[in-house]
């Protein structure tokens, strides 16, 4: 028997398994660094096919590092398993963690004979948009000596190297004076006027900026009375742009904005954040060609998706491993559509029959991958493996 037949009848023994694993889940919605449920059944899933489990690694409580296998080619697969505020599994990171689990368990059957490591680092905390978890374990070391790592993410549809863009997160905080706002409104240094101007000037800052550049964001706090003048708020946005380089060009243009709310009402401006932003992913296309290929062979297809090629995505962490270790990032479809990410609706299709299926076709597509990758003497090369 072959090694990827052999990683496949591994995979058909645990199938069930992992489906009820990502059910269980998407039915237990934890946000990012509180993950506690949800990283110990993944790599408790992970131990029991006899991996050897690290938990907590890094100083980060739901960090863990599971590996198998000693070959001198080390894949590590990342496991996402943080949810979304108020929405819970809307961007079926569910089916990531059940997904880098399957692919670990079957290329670990094969991991000795075709000269393969195989690691599942379980990444908290993907949706926070800053100083989230990749970005801390790989300031941290949690990625010495790993050659080469991938990940498959939920989408409507499938794309092999969708445009991922580099992404900062950042808290801005007004302080003004309280006032009676009738009595005395000239006693007053409104704070919420502040986000309105601040609001405003990013509103007329669209007009110049590029076309790939994102700005959006929320009021967390708009004041706690309408007969009091408001001296308190706040705001969580998001900027993004298509390198990290362009967002360092669209950072200042946008903090100049909230300094305008600041100095248009006579508050004070404190933006803290935004100091561990997301990198823009770099798809490696040698190994995002096996993807395909191993994706192919199990029935899924990659048409020409038009605009949908180049228009800017979203953002993740694993754009910063990108940076450190040739990766991937295949977006592989759950048939969802009208439903995209980040809606009720989408969480909905996270636990459909499509949604098993990708499940399995994408931990199978990256078992194959590694395989191909560890049996591959120009590959193994390419990516320096003593
Ligand atoms: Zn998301
Ligand atoms: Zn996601």
């Amino acid at each position: 028997m072959d090694a990827k037949t052999a990683a496949w009848e591994r995979f058909e023994e645990i199938r069930g398994d992992l489906v009820a694993l990502s059910h269980r889940l998407h039915a237990h919605p934890e946000l990012g660094f509180e993950e506690e449920k949800s990283a110990a059944w993944v790599a408790e899933a992970l131990e029991s096919a006899g991996f050897r489990v690290r938990r907590g690694v890094c100083d980060l409580p739901t960090a863990f590092i599971a590996r198998a296998g000693s070959g001198p080619l080390h894949v590590a697969i990342c496991a996402e398993y943080d949810a979304l505020p108020g929405i819970g599994h809307a961007c079926g990171h569910n089916i990531i963690a059940a997904s880098a689990v399957g692919a670990a368990i079957a290329a670990a059957k094969v991991a000795d004979e075709v000269g393969l490591t195989v690691s599942v680092m379980g990444t908290p905390a993907e949706e926070v948009g800053n100083a989230s978890g990749k970005i801390l374990l790989l300031e941290r070391g949690a990625f010495e000596g790993v050659h080469a790592s991938m990940m498959v993410h939920p989408a409507p549809f499938d794309m092999l190297t969708a445009k991922i863009i580099a992404a900062s997160m950042f808290e801005v905080h007004y302080t003004g004076k309280e006032s009676h706002a009738s009595a005395f409104p000239e006693l007053g240094l409104n704070a919420a006027d502040a986000l309105t101007v601040a609001q405003t000037s990013i509103g007329l800052l669209r007009q110049h900026i590029r076309s790939t550049d994102r700005v959006h964001g929320i009021v967390t706090k708009g004041g706690d009375a309408p007969n009091v003048v408001p001296a308190h708020t706040s705001a969580k946005y998001l900027i993004r742009s298509e390198s990290l380089e362009q967002l360092d060009e669209l950072r200042p243009r946008v903090h100049r904005c909230f300094e305008a709310g600041a100095l248009a009402t006579g508050t004070r401006v404190a933006i803290t954040g935004g100091d561990k932003p997301y990198a823009e992913m770099h798809h490696d296309l040698g190994m995002a060609e096996l993807y395909r290929t191993n994706s192919e062979a199990l029935g899924r297809a990659f048409p020409n998706l038009g605009e949908w090629e180049t228009r800017p995505t979203g953002s993740t962490d694993m754009g910063n491993v990108s940076r450190a270790v040739p990766s991937i990032h295949p977006m592989i479809g759950i048939d969802s559509l009208p439903a995209v990410n980040h809606q009720p609706e989408f969480a909905a299709h996270c636990v459909t029959a499509a949604a098993d299926k990708a499940l399995a076709d994408g931990a199978l597509a990256m078992a194959w991958t590694a395989i191909d990758m560890a049996t591959n003497a120009s590959v193994r090369a390419r990516l320096a493996v003593g």
